[in-house]
């Protein structure tokens, strides 16, 4: 099985399974994940108010789904049938308020709309798979759908896991940016003027060709490290040898973007840390890099304990 972590949710997938398309934030969105033939996975929600008073009806969510998939195959001339069903056991929770349902048009789908009290998010998730029903979809929905989690355990961390990346963030930073390629991932996140980014790279040994770490990043790093200047010492991470580069932003077009975040009454972000390895076992190159208020917490050390390399495959 494989976690796929995305705006707070988690999920269980068959090892065949990625992200291939996304969304909005953490207050309202979209995901899919699919094995890109047969097998797909849909999540979407939205956040109740903290000033509405009536808990919201899933059962109401799933009418307004139900409705938008008609609409849809009237257009396409299609026909689909869609039934109220029993939530898949997993699925109920005590903070949840929950609403199964099914369809039939030119897939099958198994879906489950709930209200979760602790996060205020509405969700609509669905498995589909091919019509007709075979290669055992109905039990791989249940399990797919069981596993969704809405919130993590911990409010301050939220897991993020793609493509073999497997890393958690703090819950008050928010995705404003992200390259997702097989051989390259960066994700990048903001709360005011302070930005924390995670980059990997697949098949460091070729990538890499020998080169000093500290120079090989500074030529290929996308994230807040290309807009620093810094110095660098050798330390330790999970096993493997690591750079930690300390400093703050360089001169020249950063120095706008200092001003730019003064005038936006922000306290401007001054200070940048990094920490970067290779993990030869899993042949992949990590930076965890941040750039913070003179007051801000630095996360850097956290999210690097946080992510996963040769413990992951
Ligand atoms: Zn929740
Ligand atoms: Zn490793």
């Amino acid at each position: 099985m494989r976690i796929i972590g995305w705006q707070g949710f988690t999920l269980e997938t068959p090892e065949s399974c990625d992200l291939t398309g996304y969304s909005g934030d953490f207050k309202s969105g979209y995901f899919r994940v699919d094995d890109s033939e047969e097998l797909s996975v849909e999540i979407r929600w939205g956040t109740e108010s903290e000033r509405s008073k009536k808990e919201p009806d899933p059962e109401a969510r799933r009418d307004t789904y139900f409705q938008s998939l008609q609409k849809e195959a009237r257009k396409k001339k299609l026909s689909v049938q869609t039934k109220e069903s029993d939530a898949p056991k997993r699925t109920q929770r005590p903070e949840r308020l929950v609403s199964g349902f099914t369809w039939t048009g030119d897939k099958k789908a198994y879906g489950v709309a709930w209200y979760c009290r602790t996060c205020r998010r509405m969700t609509l998730a669905q498995v589909m798979g091919p019509r007709s029903g075979k290669s055992g979809i109905g039990n791989t929905a249940e399990a797919i759908l069981g596993s969704i989690v809405c919130h993590s355990d911990d409010p301050e961390w939220r897991v993020w896991a793609i493509y073999d990346l497997q890393t958690q963030i703090p819950a008050e930073y928010d995705l404003v940016s992200q390259q997702l390629m097989n051989v390259y991932l960066r994700l990048t996140f903001a709360r005011g003027a302070a930005r924390l980014s995670v980059e990997q790279w697949s098949l460091a040994n070729v990538a890499r060709r020998g080169a000093y770490l500290d120079l090989w990043l500074a030529a290929n790093a996308k994230g807040e490290m290309r807009q620093a200047r810094y110095t660098v010492d050798e330390t330790e991470t999970q096993g493997h040898p690591a750079i930690a580069l300390t400093g703050g932003p360089a001169f020249g077009t950063p120095m706008m973007e200092l001003m730019k975040q003064t005038s936006r009454m922000q306290m401007p972000a001054t200070r940048f840390s990094a920490q970067a390895w290779e993990c030869e076992d899993s042949n992949k190159l990590y930076l965890i890099e941040g750039m913070r208020t003179f007051r801000g917490r630095d996360w850097v050390g956290d999210v690097v304990r946080r992510t996963l390399c040769h413990t992951n495959i």
